[in-house]
C-alpha cells in the first residue's frame, strides 16, 4: 500500500513502525473472510482492510479521530484473526494498537462510554469491587437486559460469578517447593481478572507444577498484565504496568534465578510477550523486556479421564501466541478425547472488555460460538483465557473449564467443581480426531450472518 508520510512525520518512532505495517498490506482482502465483525455485519469498514484504510486517512492527515473511526476501530475484537489469515504479514495488532492510542489523545468520549473506559475498566480494584453489588443485581439480569441505555451494565452483571467470590488455595508472596526432584523455579502469574473471577485455575496450574518438580514462586510485587488499558489506547497505564511486572519478575531472577514465567491467561500471555514491542522507545526497559519474553515463551506436559472436550481456542492464543496444538495434544495424552470446535477460528465475543463496551456485536458472536461448540456434544468445554471462560459460560449450561484444571485433575488433582455433575466413562479411550479439524456446522442456516445495531 502506498503511504504518503512527510519526512517531518516519520521522525515520530510510532509514525514511522505504522508507516512499515501500512507498506505491507496489498489490499487483497483475504483477512475480511475470516474477521467476526466482518462476517457479522458486512461492511467494509467493519473489516480489518476497511479499518486499515481509516487508520492510514487518519495518521496521515494527522486528523484527530471521527466519531466514524472510533465507531469501526471500537468495534475490532483484537481477535487477531486477520493476522493469522494474511499471506503478506501485516501487524494490525501493532497498527490498531497505535490508532487506539491515536483514539485516545484525540477524542473525547461522553457518558456510559466514558465512565466504563475511564473509571471501571482500566481499575481492576473498582472492577472487584463493582462485582459485589453485581452478584445481588444478578437475579434481574432479565429485566435489565431489555432496557437499551442498560446493556452495558447488563454484559457486567453477566460476568459477575454465581454465588460467593472463589477464595485462592495459594495466596503472595510465596515460595512453594516442588515434589520430589528439583525441576526448576517458576513464576506463575495470577492475573488480575482471574484472581477474582477464578482463582482455582491459577491453583490448579501451581499445583501442576510442584507435583512436577518445580517450585513456584508467586510474587506480590507484579500485578494486571497491562493489557486492558492497553486495548483502551491508555498507553501510559499500560506502560506502567508492563514496568512493574517486569521489575518483579527479573528481581525473582537475579535474585535465585528463574527458569520461566508461566501465564495461563492467554490474553496476558500474548501482552507480556509483547512487552518488548511497547517498551522499544524506553531504552532502559526493551532489553529487560526482551528477557521476560522468552522467560515467557515455553512449553508444558502431560497423562488420563475419558470425557469429550470441545477445546475452545482463545483469539490471544491461537492468533496473538500462534499457540494451537499443543492444548490439545496435552489433554489428549492426558486421556480426553478433544473435538474441534467449527468455525474455531471466530472469536467468542469476549476481547478484554468487548463484551461490556460492544454488547450487541459480543452476544451475537457468543450465540455462534455457543451453537457450534454445541454441535460436537461435549461433556466439558476447555479454554485457556478467563474472558472466554466467562464469556462462553454466560451463554451455555455445558461446564467450561480452563484447560490446566482439566490437567491437574487427570494428574491427581480434584475434580473442577464444574463438574461435578458430570458422568464418568468407565473406560474410554484418547480419539484419533484426524479429519475432524474445523467441520462445517450441522446446522449453518441458524449461524446469524448480520447484525442489527440500530
Ligand atoms: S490480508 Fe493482509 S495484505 Fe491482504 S488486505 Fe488484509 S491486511 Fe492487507
Ligand atoms: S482483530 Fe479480529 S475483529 Fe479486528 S479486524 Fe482483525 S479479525 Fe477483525
Amino acid at each position: 500500500m502506498k503511504t504518503q508520510f512527510t519526512p517531518e512525520q516519520l521522525k515520530d518512532p510510532g509514525i514511522a513502525h505504522a508507516n512499515q505495517i501500512l507498506r505491507k498490506c496489498v489490499h487483497c482482502g483475504f483477512c475480511n473472510a475470516t474477521c467476526p465483525t466482518y462476517g457479522l455485519l458486512g461492511d467494509e469498514l467493519d473489516g480489518p482492510r476497511g479499518r486499515i484504510y481509516l487508520i492510514k486517512d487518519m495518521l496521515e492527515n494527522n486528523r484527530p479521530a471521527t466519531e466514524e473511526v472510533v465507531r469501526h476501530i471500537d468495534r475490532c475484537l483484537s481477535c487477531l484473526s486477520c493476522m493469522s489469515t494474511c499471506p503478506s504479514g501485516v501487524n494490525y495488532m501493532h497498527l490498531v494498537d497505535h490508532a487506539r492510542v491515536h483514539i485516545e489523545k484525540t477524542y473525547k468520549r461522553t457518558g456510559q462510554d466514558a465512565f466504563l473506559r475511564d473509571w471501571l475498566l482500566p481499575r481492576p480494584a473498582l472492577f472487584r469491587i463493582a462485582l459485589l453489588p453485581a452478584r445481588i443485581m444478578r437475579p434481574f439480569l432479565g429485566l435489565v437486559r431489555h432496557i437499551p441505555s442498560m446493556e452495558r451494565v447488563s454484559s457486567l452483571l453477566a460476568l459477575a460469578p454465581k454465588g460467593r467470590l472463589p477464595r485462592a488455595e495459594f495466596s503472595s508472596p510465596a515460595s512453594l517447593k516442588g515434589e520430589g526432584f528439583r525441576a526448576g523455579r517458576v513464576v506463575v502469574m495470577r492475573g488480575c481478572a482471574q484472581t477474582v473471577l477464578r482463582p482455582q485455575i491459577n491453583d490448579a496450574t501451581i499445583r501442576i507444577l510442584r507435583r512436577l518438580g518445580y517450585e513456584v514462586v508467586l510474587t506480590a510485587k507484579e500485578g494486571c498484565c497491562g493489557s486492558l488499558t492497553h486495548h483502551l489506547g491508555r498507553e501510559d497505564e499500560a506502560l506502567k504496568s508492563a514496568r512493574r511486572n517486569i521489575d518483579a519478575w527479573l528481581a525473582e531472577a537475579d535474585r535465585t534465578g528463574l527458569d520461566a514465567i508461566i501465564i495461563n491467561a492467554s490474553g496476558c500471555g500474548t501482552t507480556v510477550k509483547d512487552y518488548a514491542h511497547m517498551l522499544k522507545d524506553d531504552a532502559g526497559y526493551t532489553g529487560k523486556a526482551q528477557r521476560v519474553a522468552a522467560l515467557a515463551d515455553i512449553g508444558p506436559m502431560a497423562i488420563k479421564p475419558g470425557l469429550t472436550v470441545a477445546y475452545h481456542a482463545a483469539c490471544s492464543l491461537t492468533h496473538g501466541q500462534r499457540i494451537r496444538t499443543q492444548p490439545k495434544d496435552l489433554l489428549k495424552k492426558a486421556g480426553f478425547v478433544v473435538r474441534d470446535v467449527p468455525q474455531g477460528h471466530l472469536c467468542c465475543g469476549s476481547a478484554g472488555t468487548y463484551n461490556i463496551l460492544q454488547p450487541k456485536i459480543a452476544r451475537v458472536l457468543l450465540q455462534n460460538k455457543v451453537r457450534n461448540i454445541e454441535t460436537t456434544a461435549p461433556d466439558v468445554i476447555a479454554t485457556g483465557n478467563i474472558g472466554c471462560i466467562t464469556q462462553i459460560g454466560t451463554g451455555t449450561k455445558i461446564p467450561i473449564v480452563h484447560t490446566v484444571e482439566l490437567l491437574d485433575w487427570a494428574m491427581g488433582g480434584d475434580r473442577p467443581k464444574e463438574l461435578a455433575g458430570v458422568e464418568l466413562p468407565e473406560e474410554a479411550e484418547a480419539e484419533d480426531i484426524t479429519g475432524l479439524q474445523d467441520p462445517t456446522p450441522a446446522d449453518d442456516k441458524k449461524t446469524p450472518r448480520a447484525v442489527e445495531l440500530a
